[in-house]
């Protein structure tokens, strides 16, 4: 029941129309009898640190930021976690003691997801389809991860030699970063996680990759979840290869929000994280 008790929690963001986030945190709130509930909000550029402002007026809990906002909200924050700042990205604000905090939950939740279904990422040479702001959370995570090595493509390369320099310069390890120019190199990986947008509604029949192009026991991960069967996944599985959906990522990504906003554990949180993908699935069948 809502009352004046309530607690409040959002989304901003343009659009938001069409988010799921709203989806897994009211069912957490549920799960769990936490007298919240969280709100999508569509805010214009120009309105963004007014929306901030206000959300610290009315005493919010904590809020997601998505595109297009990821890096414009920084500034706006009164601190920001060292992994966030290092992205250039923030995804989850924590309200605590006055201030309202940064965090970066994208790349560290699927590197969950991957991890449940493959293993340790350290055994595993990973191509990232895109070079945008979830290629970067995620390239970051792979690193610190040791992922052994990460192949970039993206649509304008020189935007994946920039990414590269990043990822050298942020982190010293042995991950062999390199830029991939040519499909032809695409059968070195074996892991493939699409990071662009291409394929998201409404362009539902769009592919990033013709998957002939990728070593036959290459899984395949799309972060996109609108739909949720998209063409790479559905051209990965008809040619034999194991797949991952989106939707596991947006889920692992709003369970670590919520450990930060209300500290609720892994051990609580598995049923959760099982319900949501059982749920989801029934929806989409
Ligand atoms: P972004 O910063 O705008 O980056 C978009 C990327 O897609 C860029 O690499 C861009 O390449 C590429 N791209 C766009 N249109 C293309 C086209 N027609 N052909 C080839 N490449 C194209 O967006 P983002 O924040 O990284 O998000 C990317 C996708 O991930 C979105 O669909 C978003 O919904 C999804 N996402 C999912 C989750 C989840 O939890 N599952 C979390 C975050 C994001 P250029 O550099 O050439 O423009």
């Amino acid at each position: 029941m809502i009352d004046s008790s309530t607690r409040l929690y959002g989304l901003v963001g343009h659009p938001v129309a069409g988010s799921r986030s709203p989806w897994v945190h009211n069912f957490i709130f549920e799960t769990f009898d936490i007298p919240a509930v969280y709100l999508s909000f569509n805010v214009e550029s120009d309105k963004l640190q007014d929306a901030v402002n206000g959300f610290k007026a009315v005493g919010t809990k904590g809020f997601n930021v998505t595109i297009p906002y990821k890096t414009d909200i920084i500034p706006m924050l009164d601190r920001v976690d060292g992994t966030a700042m290092q992205l250039g990205a923030v995804n989850t604000v924590v309200y605590q003691d006055g201030d309202f905090i940064g965090y970066n939950t994208d790349g560290d939740g699927l590197i969950k997801v991957l991890e449940r279904r493959l293993g340790p990422i350290s055994n595993q040479r990973v191509l990232v389809l895109g070079a945008g702001g979830a290629a970067r959370g995620i390239c970051g995570s792979l690193m610190a991860g040791k992922a052994k090595a990460i192949g970039i493509w993206n649509r304008t390369e020189q935007k994946a030699h920039q990414l590269k320099l990043e990822l050298e310069t942020r982190d010293a390890n042995e991950c062999k970063v390199a830029v991939i120019s040519a499909p032809a190199l695409f059968s070195e990986y074996d892991l493939v996680i699409n990071s662009t947008s291409v394929g998201m509604e409404p362009d539902i029949h769009e592919s990033p990759i013709d998957v002939r192009f990728l070593s036959p026991q290459a899984v395949v991960c799309d972060i996109v979840y609108k739909p949720h069967q998209t063409q790479l996944l559905r051209d990965a599985a008809l040619g034999g290869h194991d797949v991952i959906y989106g939707i596991e990522m947006l889920i692992e990504q709003g369970l670590l929000a919520q450990k930060l906003w209300n500290g609720l554990s892994d051990d609580a949180l598995e049923p959760v994280r099982n319900a949501l993908i059982r749920e989801f699935e029934m929806l989409h069948k």
